[in-house]
């Protein structure tokens, strides 16, 4: 009998006893979160469209360009030499997403990651409109091949296909860039054939993810579902079955309208399955909390309906914490959630000061590896590559670069130049100082990068000259 209470953990609901996928077709979900949950992905999928293609100070909100090594972070534009930024945002990120997951479980999954809302609140509502709720679901998938099937399934496919379509076009912005997204459209697949390429092999991975792959990203790939045995404890809020209430002493039973179910000492579960049929994921939540579980809390949805109906208190799967349900603790401060706290308050003010620090020029001057210095009369001479960086969102003009100490003269290649926003210049210099200002023979000299005659920037190098210098 233990074991057969136990049996749960040994399957997972998506896959049949004989290795095939179970097909789960969710009973439609309705009730306060679900309204709620709809509102939010509204905000959600609106954000995610238009994130690409809105602009500040001229920078794509957010862009993910890896192969031109191009990131903006809400407007921020990071170069590579911003890297360390980036390192520090994404571990913020981390920490917050644990820190957020020890206090209130895997929230996130239910109610902001793109998966779920695409699924359940785009893909999923189709599903409903075209072949109604799970029962007909279900008589549908089991029919066999007619026109009702061929018309029902050509049309839902063909929208997933069209919203795959869509998706692809939007995750292709946010990799290459909104503009350069839309002009590529616009000049056509001929002029434009890596873009088309990927937005065919995009719109194929969506399709396969929201058309059949579904819950299982949830799962059996995604990584943080995965974490959720090692962030959670018995404090963290999740939702949760209230086994006390649902199963009294003797256990949960069906509904008789003259019983007493007190005196019968069975809990207030009526064991009605409402809760596991609205589950996306197929799962009992009255088994306990689960690696399924995305929290989407259609369960209390469904489970607070049919408490109402049958004149109990709502509430017997909600959000709460092993330790509230077990000892009826409240919501209290962890040592683990004041020390992620701390670590998180220290790395987002890191962020925050680098991030101000951070120069909207960058200048790299090197010296040309291999090359010796040069000794004319009495002077001494080196030849440096540099690499002037605008992150700006205006065209730098006239840039030169000149010594600030110690005393000498900068020549440089091709003369002044400018620099487009965004853009990097790369060039060659020559650097004179004359023999008796030089005290070392390796030594720090320190160089201004001049727009117009202005000091826009400082940068430090070395230069080379000979040993009988030292003294
Ligand atoms: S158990 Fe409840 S909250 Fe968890 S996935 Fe299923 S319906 Fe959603
Ligand atoms: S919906 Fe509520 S009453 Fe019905 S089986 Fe689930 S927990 Fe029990």
């Amino acid at each position: 009998m233990a074991q057969d209470k136990e049996s749960f953990r040994d399957s997972i609901g998506t896959i049949t006893e004989e290795g095939k996928r179970n097909y789960i077709h969710p009973k439609k979900p309705k009730g306060k979160l679900y309204k709620y949950r709809t509102y939010v992905s509204w905000l959600l999928v609106a954000f995610l469209f238009a994130a690409p293609f809105i602009k500040i100070n001229g920078n794509q909100f957010l862009l993910f360009n890896v192969l031109e090594r191009k990131f903006n972070i809400f407007g921020f534009p990071f170069w590579p030499q911003d890297f360390y930024l980036l390192v520090i945002s994404i571990l913020t990120g981390i920490v917050f997403i644990t820190l957020f997951t020890v206090v209130f479980g895997r929230i996130f999954c239910g109610w902001i990651c793109p998966q779920t809302i695409f699924m359940e609140m785009v893909f999923r509502k189709i599903e409903y409109w075209i072949e109604g709720d799970r029962n007909k679901q279900i008589k549908l998938s089991k029919q066999k091949w007619n026109a009702e099937k061929i018309r029902k399934k050509g049309l839902k496919w063909s929208i997933f296909f069209l919203i795959s379509f869509i998706i692809a076009n939007v995750f292709l912005a946010y990799l290459i860039g909104g503009d350069v997204l839309i002009s590529d459209i616009l000049e056509g697949p001929a002029a434009n054939l890596s873009t088309f390429i990927n937005l065919v092999l995009f719109t194929l991975v969506f399709y396969f993810v929201f058309a059949w792959f579904r819950e299982q990203v949830c799962i059996v790939v995604c990584p943080y579902g995965r974490l959720q045995g090692v962030l959670l404890d018995n404090k963290s809020i999740n939702v949760a079955y209230d086994y006390k209430r649902g199963e009294g002493e003797n256990g949960r039973k069906k509904f008789r309208k003259k019983e007493n179910r007190q005196e019968l000492g069975n809990g207030d579960c009526i064991d009605c399955m409402q809760c596991v049929n609205v589950c996306p994921t197929g799962i009992d939540i009255r088994n306990g909390t689960q690696l399924e579980c995305v929290n989407c809390t259609a369960c209390i949805d469904a489970c607070d309906e049919v408490m109402i109906k049958t004149g109990f208190e709502p509430g017997l799967i909600r959000y709460a914490s092993e330790d509230n349900i077990a000892k009826g603790e409240k919501f209290k401060f962890t040592p683990r959630i004041i020390a992620y706290s701390a670590v998180l308050s220290l790395l987002l003010s890191i962020f925050v000061v680098l991030l101000f620090l951070r120069n909207d020029v960058e200048t790299n001057i090197l010296r040309l590896p291999g090359q010796l210095y040069e000794t004319k009369g009495d002077t001494i001479s080196n030849i440096y590559t540099f690499k002037f960086i605008n992150k700006t969102v205006n065209e730098i003009e006239d840039v030169t670069i000149r010594l600030i100490s110690p005393e000498g003269s900068v020549t440089m290649v091709g003369g002044t130049y400018n620099v487009p926003k965004q853009e990097l210049k790369e060039g060659t210099l020559f650097i004179k100082i004359a023999k008796d200002d030089l005290k070392k023979s390796k030594e720090k000299i320190e160089l201004g990068v001049y727009s117009k005659g202005e000091l826009i920037n400082t940068t430090k190098t070395n230069f080379l000259g000979p040993k009988k210098i030292n003294k």
